[in-house]
């Protein structure tokens, strides 16, 4: 067994879509990036390479290359998962806590960790998304963006 653990954090910018592991938050600020900035999926990737000891989501997809910009994270989401899996490991589960004040993260979370388990190709009990607030307690808490903390678990 190996575990990883990741983290991401984006700040929110005006005329930006949010997208959120994956699932579009239509009527929200979306986060700045140089991908599609689905802090989310970052966070998860970094724990995937992290458990694999494989390097980082910027060893792999460099946020200065021309390749990944406006990139779909679903898609590096899904690159990561088959080079954790060529390295010989499969997914056991993944836990994330998304922390931010605003959207409300809950009434969609059944549908986040559906889209995950797609992305991944594992049961959707395998996927787990908890949301909170960061108590207006600084910068997160002030609405300026989201953090994604995130475990995953290799077998
Ligand atoms: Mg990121």
């Amino acid at each position: 067994m190996r575990i990883g653990q990741g983290y991401d954090s984006h700040r929110f910018e005006e005329g930006r879509h949010l997208v959120l592991g994956g699932v579009e938050f239509s009527d929200e600020c979306g986060l700045k990036g140089h991908s599609d900035a689905d802090v989310l999926i970052h966070a998860i990737i970094d724990a995937l390479f992290g458990a694999a000891a494989l390097g980082d989501i910027g060893s792999h997809f460099p946020d200065n290359d021309e390749k990944w910009r406006g990139a779909d994270s679903a898609e590096l989401l899904r690159k990561a998962v088959a080079e954790v899996r060529a390295a010989g490991y499969e997914i056991a589960n993944i836990d994330t806590t998304v922390i931010c004040e605003q959207p409300r993260i809950s009434p969609r979370i059944a549908e986040i960790r559906e889209r995950l388990s797609q992305i991944m190709a594992i049961p959707v009990g395998n996927v787990s998304v908890k949301a909170k607030t960061n108590e207006k307690m600084d910068d997160v808490g002030a609405g300026v963006g989201i953090v994604v903390h995130s475990i995953a678990l290799l077998a």
